[in-house]
């Protein structure tokens, strides 16, 4: 049976411009992922969806790829007028609603970005951001999912692990139609930002750029005609993308080792060093870049870090 897939934009108040949803019309219709929750892409979503003569009460099941706000923001007034099953990465229901969880992700992030450089009143203020945007207490994922589930109603699908733009990415894929739908993990011609999530407790914090890297190069192994992606057109030749990601990757890695080459540095002087001006706004976005440069140049035994103060200094070797 050929796969009918239909796309969805909805806007977002973000740089990356708007997020797409898809419906699959499956053995059950299928909703993939729920845009940003503003008044407009709820409207959009309900325009979009009578194109195809379809309302929110049609949708029977809803598939997250992660657990970003312009992923899932509509689930709730999804749910609220129709309550259908939610089917994620295993982990997501954690990211997304359990309040221990978030206090310790918070405490986490505190100490991370102390150690990175930031002041304590800076590092506090950012830290708990993530708990005050993100809390969808009483959230149930039906099942959670891992590397090469099925997903229940949509037969001949399974779900690709695709870690490193977040700790609970998912990607689908349909072997016998070679499509695959990523999320945000790879989009067209934007260099797809890693993000970090704190560990569960009693684990280690992942590496997610080197993740990445990984996930990345199991997905040239996989034949795909058609990528549908989280944000941005359709993608005909992934592994184009791809090649594309690691060489932006390893020019990231080239720029904080010339950084190095000149001193010693923290992560912030890093950062200030790379970003001069744009840091100012956006500073955990290029907190997290460059803590996952410096994992993968840890890795790769071209750096080594040493605390002093509290803070790390980081010298190539
Ligand atoms: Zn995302």
């Amino acid at each position: 049976m050929v796969q009918r897939i239909e796309k969805i934009e909805l806007s977002t108040n973000f740089p990356i411009g708007p997020v797409n949803v898809y419906l699959v019309f499956g053995e059950k219709l299928t909703l993939i992922d729920a845009g940003i929750q503003t008044e407009q892409a709820w409207n959009e979503l309900i325009a979009g969806l009578r194109l195809f003569g379809l309302t929110v009460q049609d949708i029977e099941q809803i598939v997250l790829t992660h657990h970003h706000n312009d992923h899932m923001g509509l689930l709730q007034w999804i749910l609220e007028k129709n309550p259908v099953p939610v089917y994620a990465h295993k982990d997501t229901e954690t990211y997304l609603a359990d309040e221990a969880y978030m206090k310790w992700s918070g405490e986490f992030f505190d100490r991370l970005f102390v150690e990175f450089g930031l002041t304590e009143e800076v590092a506090e203020k950012w830290a708990y951001r993530k708990r005050d945007r993100d809390v969808l207490a009483g959230l149930k994922i039906e099942k959670g999912l891992q590397e090469g589930d099925g997903i229940p109603g949509l037969p001949g699908w399974e779900v690709i692990e695709t870690k490193g733009h977040s700790q609970d990415h998912i990607s689908l894929y349909h072997a016998g139609e070679q499509i695959f739908i990523c999320g945000d993990h790879v989009i067209d011609d934007i260099h797809v930002g890693i993000f970090l999530d704190a560990p569960l407790p009693g684990e280690q914090r992942a590496k997610p750029l080197i993740q990445y890297i990984a996930n990345l190069k199991k997905c040239l192994k996989l034949p795909i005609k058609i990528t549908y992606s989280g944000h941005g057109p359709d993608i005909y030749d992934i592994s184009r993308f791809i090649h594309a990601q690691f060489e932006r990757t390893e020019y990231r890695v080239q720029r904080v080792k010339n950084v190095l080459e000149k001193g010693n540095a923290t992560g912030l002087d890093i950062v200030k060093k790379m970003y001069p001006e744009r840091y100012k706004k956006g500073l955990i976005t290029f907190v997290f870049e460059i803590i996952s440069v410096l994992d993968l140049l840890m890795e790769r035994n071209e750096i080594f870090a040493e605390k002093q103060n509290g803070v790390y200094v980081y010298s190539l070797i």
